[in-house]
Order: structure tokens, then sequence, then C-alpha cells
């Protein structure tokens, strides 16, 4: 595997741009979409290139790579998990990650809150949906979220934010498009509930196969590794 500053630095741009073009074509405001780079298996000298790039938010499916990456690099980066959470790994990871994505159950959640009440910290997150109904994936069914979301709004040291769905792989992104449109969709029906602490303004959605199609359709978060950082040794994901 060989890379260097120049391929990082060109990649994002590259990527950025292409954000840019998706968010104009749909009538949006190209700011309103935050990209996280996904560093999941990557060195530390990697994250800091894309750092030195203006690059603040990265993305992790571990808890502890993304534990042991924060306290080596820069203090103001926004870290998220992204991948799978196990209930006996919360301790770990409440009040470290800014936002964490993969939320799918309500026992999860439940654990969350007691360690967020522990340490007196809220968190963020999203709930993750399993949009397609695969069994290889993690993630509520589109049925069992708004109950989700009402349980989940009585739990005072959580502030859930929005939804995050990992598509089908597919190698024709416009495939993805009819889920990202669901997706969106969803969010807008919780949202029309006015559930109090429950805000939906996060669409986590889009990776490096499809994530112009996800931001055409509303995504306000892509979560691009690949894209960035070239192939990985081993597909982590959970
Ligand atoms: C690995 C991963 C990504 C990034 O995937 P790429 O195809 O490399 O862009 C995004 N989201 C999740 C949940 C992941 O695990």
């Amino acid at each position: 595997m060989s890379f260097t500053t120049d391929s990082i630095a060109e990649q994002l741009r590259s990527v950025r741009e292409r954000i840019r073009q998706a968010a104009l074509r749909a009538g949006r405001n190209p700011e309103e979409v935050t990209l996280i780079a996904v560093s999941k298996t990557k060195p530390a000298e990697m994250i800091q290139e894309a750092y030195g790039c203006g690059q603040r938010v990265f993305g992790e499916n571990r808890v502890q790579e993304l534990t042991e990456k924060l306290t080596a690099l820069p203090q103001d980066i926004s870290w998220q998990l992204i991948g799978h959470l196990q209930t006996n790994k919360v301790r770990q990871i409440v009040g470290k990650a800014a936002l964490i994505h993969s939320v799918d159950s309500i026992r999860l959640a439940e654990e969350l809150q007691r360690e967020s009440e522990k340490k007196g910290v809220v968190t963020e997150l999203l709930l993750e949906v399993n949009i397609a109904g695969e069994e290889s994936k993690f993630g509520l069914r589109p049925e069992d979220l708004e109950s989700a979301a009402v349980r989940i709004a009585q739990m005072p040291s959580l502030k859930l934010r929005g939804l995050m769905t990992v598509a089908p792989f597919t190698a024709i992104p416009e495939e993805n498009r009819k889920y990202f449109r669901q997706i969106r969709q969803l969010a807008v029906d919780i949202k029309d509930k006015n559930i109090d602490n429950v805000t939906m303004d996060i669409l986590s959605m889009g990776m490096t196969g499809d994530f112009e199609v996800a931001v055409e359709e509303g995504a306000t978060m892509v979560r691009v590794g690949t894209g960035i950082f070239g192939g990985r040794d081993y597909p982590a994901r959970g």
C-alpha cells in the first residue's frame, strides 16, 4: 500500500467538490453537508495529513480505535462513532464521541443514558435504520423508529439528532436513491410529531460509492473512507 501527502489532499479536495456539486444540483446549500472522513484501520499519520488539509470530523467504527486515536491526535477533532456499539463498550465511549451514529436498540440507549447521567454529560446520537431489511446489517426496522424516538426522548441525558443508514453495497449508486429518499421521509415523519428533545436535523447517509446520490436526497452527513484514504486491508465494519 502506498500513499503520498498529495493523494490525501487531492482526494479530499475532490470529494469536497463532488459534495458541493451534488448539493448545488439539488438546490441545496453545500454548507449543510458535513464530510466525515472515515479513518478506521488507517494510521494516525494519515489522519494528521487530512487534518492538515482542514479536515476536523473523523469517523471510526471501533470504540478502542477511536479512543486511542483521540488521545494521540489534535484535541479539536470531532470523533464520530459510526460502527456497531456493544453495551459493554458504552462506558468507554461516553464523553469521547461527539456523535454516536449507530444506536440500534432501546437497551443500548438505556445503557447510554445511565452512563451519560453518571458522567454528567449529554450524549448526542442517531438511530441506525436497516432500510433494505438486510440480514447482515445492524439497525432498527423503519416501523420501530417512532416508538424508539419516543422512548429516547424521555431519557434526559440523551439527545436524538436524527437517522443513519448504511445502504446496500452496489456498483450502481442510483439503486440506493430510493433508500435515501425513504430515510429522509422517515425523519420528516418523526419530526412532524414534534417530540420534545428530538430534533431530527441530521441525516447520516452515503459512503464512497453513493455519497453524491445521498447528498441529492438530503444527507447532512456523508461518511467517506476509501474515497479519501484509499482501500483498507480488511473490510472493518462493526
Ligand atoms: C467503513 C464505513 C464507512 C465508509 O466506507 P467507504 O466505502 O470506505 O467510504 C461508512 N460508514 C460506515 C458505517 C462504515 O463502517
